[in-house]
């Protein structure tokens, strides 16, 4: 069945199994296309940003995932997940005849959200969207990560720095989806290998340099094999530690990834699935990062399994079933739609924001440990079930149901959300398309250290440069809100010392937008096996991006 999109005017595909799953959880089919209804659930999502916002008790600034401009008040989070305060005291009677939106609207504006999205933390500050770290400084989007600092999305790694999309690493650098990684620096897509420096897609490798499509070797340079005694004087030779000759190595080593075929995905153990970074799933359609999916589709970073019947779904996961159209939902939720920020033990959600260890609640902000409320206010069950199924008659009238949340009051700017990551905007593109837009108050740094006087070798560096406020190679000007300046923490400068790694030159959101360019994207293009096979595929590689693509069995011909 062929339908138009409300948002975007193309038209787009609802299978019959589709409609079985919109059936099962009793939904109406959606209005809009799968990749705006991504954008729009992602425009609710701030992934990585920090802010200070002003406290709701005692106006003191914090920091938080919400800026200050954010019309949304705040509690610290201690203090949120307390009782000394009671969020159904801010309950409202359903007004039928209003639409439901603009009554939740005033309800979220007035309810305060927790500063942070953390739950078990072990000293790590300025760290969000993170669940049982310990010393951590500037980790975002994270589980069980210790002892590691500027990891974004990462899951179990210890002392690693400057990293995104790792999983269970140790003492690593500069990396992009890796996994099963120790020593390993400035590599992408490799697994289960030691001292690796500039290598893509090796697996099971150990001391290998600027080399692709490895399979259990060692001491490779470029590709090409080495004794050991040769190739440790050749790392010697390369002198890492200094910026120029690591800058020069970086761009032979990306000349070298480009001469070796990629498969169409990044995937492992799967039976059926499309889209990218998928592992151990069955029947998983059009997922991006996904581990553990059974029967879904159109899930987004859900990393921890398993995550069954869901459709629609961004960010954790950990024993949950049939989420639809919803938002950082884990640890054993079921049955939850149109929601964000249910964990853990949630179940029979609709339109909640911050709601836990709840079930049968309906369009209720900051509840935890609820049943039965609705707009925040207690029902007893019977009054519940007789006034829920009229709401849901009465959105449907409104034509509200069936539709998560409208972006255009998101608690977040745009810039600031991870929708602006897969989609990127300018200010009048988001303010044409509905979406949030607002410039938000930057710290000023009184800069110190200027770029080009950072010594070329980290070995000539003193421990004073952790006093210095060094200025970002960008300089504020690129469209990476570059922020201009940097300082050095310690740790990060103890690790480049004792493993020779030049230090970095670009703010900690430069070199998030440069390892961006490492990650694919999340569109899917449908394309040809460049070996000339016939076979084709949907890929998340471009059809002008200058990679050789293969189908899995081309591919696994030339990895051996
Ligand atoms: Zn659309
Ligand atoms: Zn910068
Ligand atoms: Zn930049
Ligand atoms: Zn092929």
């Amino acid at each position: 069945m062929y339908t138009t999109c409300q948002k975007c005017k193309i038209d787009f595909t609802i299978t019959s199994d589709d409609q079985n799953f919109y059936k099962k959880i009793n939904v109406p089919p959606p209005t809009f296309c799968p990749d705006c209804r991504l954008q729009r659930r992602l425009s609710w999502r701030n992934d990585w940003h920090l802010f200070r916002k002003k406290e709701a008790r005692n106006g003191q600034e914090i920091f938080s995932i919400f800026p200050e401009e954010s019309p949304i008040k705040i509690y610290d989070k201690e203090y949120w997940n307390s009782d000394e305060w009671d969020p159904t005291s801010y309950g409202k009677d359903f007004d039928f005849t209003r639409p439901f939106f603009e009554q939740f609207k005033e309800l979220l504006y007035a309810v305060p959200l927790p500063a942070h999205s953390l739950l078990n933390i072990v000293n790590s500050p300025y760290c969000s969207n993170a669940n049982d770290i310990k010393n951590c400084y500037l980790v975002r989007g994270a589980s069980f990560t210790e002892d590691s600092s500027y990891l974004i999305w990462d899951q179990a790694s210890k002392q690693c720095f400057d990293s995104h999309m790792t999983n269970t690493c140790e003492l690593g650098y500069g990396n992009v989806n890796t996994v099963k990684c120790y020593q390993t620096f400035f590599s992408v897509d490799c697994e289960s290998s030691s001292h690796l420096i500039l290598c893509k897609d090796c697996v099971g490798s150990n001391n290998c340099f600027g080399s692709i499509g490895l399979r259990n070797k060692s001491y490779y340079i470029f590709n090409e094999p080495y004794t050991k005694e040769q190739y440790e004087n050749k790392i010697t030779e390369f002198n890492l530690g200094s910026e120029k000759s690591f800058v020069e190595l970086k761009e032979k080593a990306y000349k070298n990834w480009l001469t070796f075929p990629q498969k169409y995905m990044h995937s492992r153990q799967n039976v059926v699935a499309t889209g990218d970074y998928i592992y151990e799933s069955k029947n998983a359609l059009d997922c991006y990062r996904v581990r553990g999916v059974e029967n879904g589709k159109f899930i987004q970073n859900v990393l921890i399994g398993p995550a069954k019947d869901c459709y629609d779904y961004s960010n954790y996961g950990d024993n949950v079933e049939l989420i639809y159209e919803s938002l950082v939902i884990g640890s054993g939720a079921s049955n939850i739609k149109f929601s964000t920020e249910a964990y853990p033990n949630t179940s029979d959600l609709t339109y909640c924001i911050y709601c836990n260890k709840s079930s049968n609640l309906f369009g209720c902000v900051s509840l935890r440990s609820k049943k039965y409320c609705i707009l925040n206010k207690q029902y007893t069950k019977e009054a519940y079930e007789e006034l829920l199924p009229k709401i849901i008659e009465h959105m449907k009238k409104t034509g509200e149901y069936g539709e998560f949340f409208p972006s255009d009051f998101s608690p977040l700017p745009y810039l600031a959300t991870a929708a602006y990551e897969f989609f990127p905007l300018n200010e009048n593109e988001a303010k044409q398309k509905g979406f949030v837009w607002y410039t938000t108050k930057n710290q000023e740094y009184a800069i110190t250290l200027l770029n080009k006087d950072i010594p070329d070798n980290i070995k000539e560096v003193g421990k004073d440069i952790l006093k210095e406020v060094i200025e970002c190679q960008h300089q504020g000007n690129c469209k990476q809100e570059c922020v201009g300046a940097f300082k050095i923490i310690e740790s990060e400068f103890d690790f480049c010392q004792r493993m020779n790694i030049p230090l970095p030159r670009l703010c900690p959101n430069c070199r998030h937008y440069e390892q961006l360019e490492l990650r694919n994207p999340i569109k899917l293009y449908k394309r040809e096996c460049m070996n000339s096979c016939g076979n084709t595929f949907e890929t998340t590689y471009a059809p002008d991006r200058p990679e050789i693509v293969y189908c899995e069995s081309c591919y696994n011909q030339e990895v051996v």
